[in-house]
């Protein structure tokens, strides 16, 4: 049996420093993706709800948070990171539990990540300047960056708490406040982030949970609040442009992360003792719902029938199983809803004359995960690119393999989706590597490797996949008011 599985926990928000229930005490279930048992039960927070978080967090900007020396604010949220690290098992269990992602991956990986999103920002908060411009002898301008105000953090489901810090590490360090939603399927780790900001010594007010859904709930109130200045939102495509046309008549800041269709092109001459682990990783970590899956694999003509060979044996390789065991390599997918929405493409795949290399049906599972939402890594084959499967954002553990000839036929099908938020590229040529680069048009390529991060560095996409950057600098310039001020010498 799951190791964490057995207690039904009561989720409440976090508004102004305490953990308070929902005003009409409505509550939403959450079930393990493994097993459908229920796990949670989760406080939908109401209109009056939502407006008392954002009242808070008006509250904390005026009051001392934003003045406070920059090295103390820092301090305190290298704190919350080093209580993240404190409790890494607890919030690698639950993060395990919600989203059904193996627990080793979310131990290993994203809750140190979680931490260290908070820590970098601190860091890099405290090493800005300014910009300096003196103007002849008789004046000097100078830029000062100060926070804009009450931030509200939308995200999703697939890397909650890692999504969720990558906002408030930057939120926080320039001196707003936030109010947080987690996702309605997955808020259990999110749901602690307003205890730990208190155990750090940020004030009451500063970091406010509220859980809820979309649209009629939680994330629409937030996104039409008066008090908020400023919206970070992850997530679906189709939802941005909902949060956009919600945040309008008060003209809220956006800054948006959306959804991805990456082409992952293996060229011919491809290191493919390299490429082809990679790009198993690529399409099938955490089940595939990663918004910078590799989920479109381009493949020189030359070297198709290997690729598909090797790609065929690893993919079968990969262990599903329990999240909460160490050796799983892949888990089920988060909801029964969107286990459907996944499958509903096999059928597609099939009427579009795919040929299936692996996969395509639940796998044989222990007693227990019978429930579960498993789905087999899936692999496809696909020569139209204009095909349903090629286009658009399956959010599985389903990949495509798309055959081509030559370097203008994979440029012309990378590029022919909606989507553009990164790409990957394999070769052993450095010209190639560099024109195929600056061709594919999406925020991030990769090029013999994956999702290898340099948090300085900007992210986000091209197209329909964003708008904004977020990582580094870029991050400041979204949460900061640039202010000049021009004096008389
Ligand atoms: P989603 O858009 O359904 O939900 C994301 C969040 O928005 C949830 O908290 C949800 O409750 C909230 N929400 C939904 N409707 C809303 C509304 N009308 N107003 C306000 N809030 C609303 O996305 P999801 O299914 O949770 O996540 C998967 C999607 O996220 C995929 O498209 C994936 O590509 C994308 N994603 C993008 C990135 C990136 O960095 N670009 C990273 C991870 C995930």
């Amino acid at each position: 049996m799951s190791k964490v599985a057995t207690t039904v926990r009561e989720v409440k928000l976090f508004i102004d420093g305490k953990y308070v229930e929902s005003s009409t005490r409505s509550t939403f279930d959450v079930t393990n993706p493994a097993t459908q048992e229920l796990i949670a039960r989760v406080h939908e927070a109401t209109k009056e709800d939502v407006e008392r978080a954002c009242q808070a967090a008006r509250r904390a900007f005026e009051g001392s948070w934003r003045t406070m020396p920059v090295s103390e604010r820092s301090k305190r949220i290298r704190r919350m990171a080093e209580i993240m690290i404190e409790r890494r098992e607890e919030l690698a269990r639950l993060e395990a539990l919600d989203v059904g992602k193996p627990y080793s991956v979310a131990y290993e990986k994203e809750i140190p990540r979680a931490a260290h999103n908070l820590k970098f920002f601190a860091d890099f908060m405290e090493q800005q300047g300014g910009e300096t411009y003196p103007m002849d002898e008789e004046y000097i301008n100078y830029t000062r960056y100060e926070p804009v105000g009450v931030a509200a953090l939308i995200t999703p489901w697939n890397l909650p708490l890692m999504l969720t810090t990558w906002k408030l590490g930057p939120c926080l360090a320039a001196g707003n406040t936030a109010v947080i939603k987690p996702a309605e399927a997955t808020p259990l780790t999110v749901s602690l982030l307003g205890e730990i900001a208190k155990e750090a010594g940020i004030p009451d007010g500063v970091v406010n949970v509220v859980q809820g859904f979309g649209k009629g709930s939680a994330g629409e109130y937030m996104t039409a609040d008066p008090e908020v200045d400023l919206i970070s939102f992850t997530g679906e495509t189709t939802t941005g442009k909902a949060i956009m046309k919600m945040g309008a008549d008060t003209l809220k800041r956006v800054s948006f992360e959306l959804g991805g269709k990456a082409a992952n092109i293996v060229f011919e001459d491809a290191d493919l003792d390299k490429a082809i682990p990679v790009s198993i990783q690529a399409a099938f970590l955490n089940s595939g719902q990663v918004c910078l899956a590799g989920s479109r694999i381009l493949v020189q003509r030359s070297i198709f029938d290997e690729f598909v060979r090797r790609f065929k044996q690893a993919a079968e390789a990969l262990k599903v199983g329990d999240p909460q065991d160490e050796d799983t390599n892949m888990g089920p997918l988060v909801s029964k809803e969107h286990y459907e929405k996944v499958s509903s493409y096999l059928a597609i795949a099939a009427e579009e004359q795919s040929t299936l290399v692996t996969g395509g049906k639940r796998p044989h599972l222990a007693k227990h995960l019978q429930a579960g939402f498993y789905l087999e890594p899936t692999v496809y084959i696909q020569e139209d690119s204009k095909a349903r499967i090629c286009q658009e954002e399956i959010f599985g553990p389903v990949v495509t393999l798309i055959p081509f000839d030559t370097e203008e036929e994979a440029l012309h099908i990378a590029n022919d989706t909606p989507y553009g938020l990164n790409g990957v590229i394999w070769t052993e040529n450095l010209k190639r590597a560099h024109r195929v680069s600056h061709k594919v048009r999406a925020g991030t390529i990769w090029v013999n490797c994956w999702f290898v991060r340099d948090l300085r560095a900007p992210f986000g996409g091209f197209k329909k996949s964003g708008i904004g950057r977020e990582g580094g600098h870029h991050s400041l310039e979204f949460f900061t008011e640039a202010k000049n001020i021009c004096l008389a010498l």
